[in-house]
């Protein structure tokens, strides 16, 4: 059975003691569902204080983004090694947003996904196209591209340890939600593409987020599409209210 995760990505929002406050009132609510993961991703200098909150309870503690690099002269990054020592145990690579803004590129999603494994840290992945990519009709080619690029020469035995995040470029932060028809189209696309790059009973144990304006109010009916399998949400992961609204509704 896949886990089902719901992930909240709070970008860059909430100073430290507005992020703890969110923090605490998680950590105090989310239960141990069976089979659900909770896990929230704050920025970096919170990340060791938010693991410590987190200790003992239902939720688990992400980073945004990391280098691919132990150590080095690498001015203002931060490794994998270093994620793992504070006992932070997911990373999200390739969000959109940096791919736009920060150059993230297919070729560094890559190697972060591999230096991510190699410290047994869960990879977070993310892939999707923009709306004029998809108005074009190249949606399906560019998410298998961006796939098959992302997970170059890992080892199939390491794929077991990998979540992919479908993200619509389109949908992030804009209140436009893709149908859960549309969502589960582009699951479906990337399960049977890792299918084909490894098999399809490996496809079949990856849990496949969708995130894009997520809430309470359509979790549902996107958790219950066959190949999706929770959420990475933005804007209604900041307020525990919101976010329980969504962890709640999660089938
Ligand atoms: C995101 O940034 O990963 C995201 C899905 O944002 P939002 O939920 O705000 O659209």
């Amino acid at each position: 059975m896949r886990k089902t995760i719901i992930a909240g990505n709070w970008k860059m929002n909430h100073t430290g003691e507005e992020g703890a406050a969110v923090l605490q009132s998680l950590a105090a609510r989310v239960t141990a569902k069976e089979g659900m993961e909770v896990v929230v991703a704050p920025v970096f200098p919170y990340l060791a204080s938010a693991v410590q909150i987190a200790a003992g309870s239902s939720v688990t503690i992400s980073a945004q983004n990391m280098h691919w690099k132990d150590t080095g002269a690498y001015t203002g990054e931060v490794s994998p090694a270093m994620l793992v020592d504070i006992g932070v145990t997911h990373v999200i690579i390739g969000h959109s947003e940096r791919r736009e803004y920060f150059n993230e590129t297919d070729e560094t999603v890559n190697l972060k996904v591999k230096a991510a494994l190699s410290h047994k840290l869960t990879p977070i992945v993310c892939c999707g196209e923009s709306l004029e990519q998809r108005e074009r009709g190249e949606m399906k080619v560019w998410i298998e591209g961006q796939i098959q690029q992302a997970f170059a020469d890992v080892a199939a035995e390491d794929m077991t340890q990998v979540v992919i995040a479908y993200e619509p470029i389109w949908a992030i932060g804009t209140g436009r939600t893709a149908t859960h028809e549309q969502a589960q189209e582009v699951c479906a696309i990337i399960r049977h593409k890792i299918g084909t790059l490894y098999d399809p009973s490996l496809a079949d144990g990856i849990s496949i987020l969708y995130g894009g304006s997520v809430k309470g109010g359509n979790i549902a009916a996107l958790t219950q599409c066959a190949d999706i399998d929770g959420a990475l949400v933005g804007g209604a992961s900041l307020q525990a209210d919101d976010f329980m609204d969504i962890i709640d509704h999660a089938v």
